[in-house]
């Protein structure tokens, strides 16, 4: 690969591309590298005031409303055709501001495109009701905007998740101020481009990249704002529901994770295996839905686990844009935190299968990966969220008592079950307290099906019909004739 990114990149508001109101920046660094590869002008809360500010006008002037549905949903085939052409630079950024691989990179701009196609084609289908209150009386309901919807993105997978929601806006008349996240936002200047280059009115999407603290955290309390989805952790979901809370906004909060995979005693074991692998392997365990822990029953505990560690040592560990298959973690602190809960579990007394550190090599941050034996329930490393290619596999000996483990966490994202035995998936399936349940593989679905969180992983929902309705509030119309 021979790609070197732009070395300067900005804030897109009210259709100009911006520096922050400091003149600072923020660098970029090269996960698998440590090297710094471009720098990012830092949006403070002076910028986040320019960016509600636009973006309230353009929702005042109708910038999106004035607008025919159809036309709203051609738009975003437009944002789609756009992007497309820009699918191999976005791959190969995403390479390098966020350590995914090449094939990682390219579907995140197809699902991209997945997205705004799909979103494209249902503006103009998302209808009211009639509802009949007898003569002389005509009443129906309409699906209204918010206003300025509020988005902030993590840094795992910031174009699709970013651009999901910003479609769901865009195409129910809202206007967005989206930030994007301080370690990877480049892929996300690309989407701004291709919205600016398909026509997207100035002010209905405007893009800052800040730090949480300040800016995040001035744009989750920004008295302009009407609505907020938040992706990210659950701790800093707490800090923007508390400031939502004061002017009561709505949230559609996507949070984290520890995600159980069931593995009856007659499932395919092999199957079984590869697809629980792939589901905390991939871009390093760094998905919110990871399969982060295997809940086996103990007949088949030890073939189970054996066989995730050949799975695990079969993987070469390195960077993406390399070909590699297990990429490098975000940042070092991000290394240093997965590492670290690592050795919470094995002073607990879990025993390491394989990894449990950090891979030896003299650049990037590479974590091995890592999976951990004998694990009970109770443990730290069983209930807390590594975010990092570490797999938890906990025994159990009857359907019952591995639903009440995978249901043992403060988290409710996504579950698995396998087994040959189709009622017993269903039992299992109905039982598990989650926004997804995958049956004999992991991660089924896609753009089309609904997406989000119990419990403390969250509510309102993402992908799928159900999304829109997150962005739109119902109005009743009543007419007296
Ligand atoms: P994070 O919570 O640290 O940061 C997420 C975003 O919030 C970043 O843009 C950050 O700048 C911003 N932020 C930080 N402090 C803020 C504040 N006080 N006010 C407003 N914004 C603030 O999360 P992360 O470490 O970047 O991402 C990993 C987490 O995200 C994991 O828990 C993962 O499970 C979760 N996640 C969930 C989903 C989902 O769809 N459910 C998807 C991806 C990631």
């Amino acid at each position: 690969m021979t790609f070197a990114p732009q070395r300067r990149w900005r804030n897109l508001i009210d259709g100009e591309w911006r520096d922050g109101a400091t003149g600072e920046h923020i660098v970029i660094l090269n996960p698998a590298s440590g090297e710094p590869i471009a720098e990012v002008a830092r949006a403070m809360p002076q910028d986040v005031e320019l960016a509600v500010a636009a973006a309230r006008r353009a929702f005042e002037r109708r910038a999106m409303l004035a607008l025919t549905p159809a036309e709203r949903g051609r738009l975003m085939f437009d944002i789609a055709s756009k992007l497309r052409t820009m699918t191999e630079e976005i791959a190969e950024l995403e390479c390098l501001d966020n350590g995914k691989t090449l094939a990682n990179g390219r579907n995140e701009v197809a699902l991209t495109v997945r997205y705004l196609e799909y979103y494209g084609g249902m503006a103009d289908k998302l209808e009211g009701r009639q509802i009949p209150l007898g003569d002389g009386l005509v009443d129906f309901t309409v699906h209204a905007p918010f206003g300025v919807s509020a988005q902030i993105v993590p840094w795992n997978g910031p174009l699709p998740v970013g651009a999901r929601s910003v479609c769901c806006a865009l195409v129910t008349g809202n206007t967005v101020v989206l930030k994007s996240p301080e370690d990877s936002p480049l892929s996300l200047i690309k989407f701004a481009e291709a919205c600016v280059l398909a026509g997207v009115p100035a002010g209905a999407f405007n893009l800052i990249c800040g730090y949480g603290h300040d800016t995040g955290a001035a744009l989750a309390a920004h008295p302009g704002v009407d609505h907020i989805v938040f992706t990210g952790s659950v701790e800093t979901g707490k800090r923007v529901l508390r400031a939502a809370a004061e002017r009561v906004v709505p949230c559609v909060m996507e949070l984290g994770g520890k995600s159980a995979a069931i593995v009856h005693a007659d499932a395919d074991l092999g199957l079984a295996a590869s697809r629980a692998a792939r589901g905390i392997f991939t871009h390093a365990g760094q998905i919110c839905s990871a399969a982060s822990r295997v809940l086996v029953h103990r007949s088949i505990y030890d073939a189970f686990v054996a066989a995730m560690v050949a799975e695990a040592q079969a993987r070469r560990i390195g960077p993406g844009a390399e070909g590699a298959e297990l990429g490098p973690l975000i940042s070092g602190r991000q290394l240093d935190r997965v590492e670290t809960l690592c050795s919470v579990g094995v002073a607990e007394g879990a025993v390491l299968a394989c990894g449990g550190r950090r891979a030896a090599r003299t650049a990037g941050y590479f974590m091995q990966p890592t999976v951990f034996r004998d694990v009970t329930p109770s443990m730290r490393i069983a209930q807390e969220e590594f975010f990092g290619p570490v797999v938890v596999a906990l025994p159990f000996d009857t359907p019952q008592e591995a639903v009440d483990i995978a249901n043992g966490t403060d988290y409710g994202l996504a579950a698995g079950v396998f087994t040959r035995d189709l009622s017993l998936a269903l039992w299992t399936a109905d039982r598990l307290v989650a926004g997804q349940v995958y049956v004999n593989d992991w991660w089924v679905g896609g753009v089309e099906t609904p997406f989000g969180g119990a419990k403390r992983s969250g509510y309102g929902r993402e992908k799928g019909q159900e999304a829109l309705l997150g962005y739109v509030q119902t109005k009743n119309i009543g007419i007296r004739l």
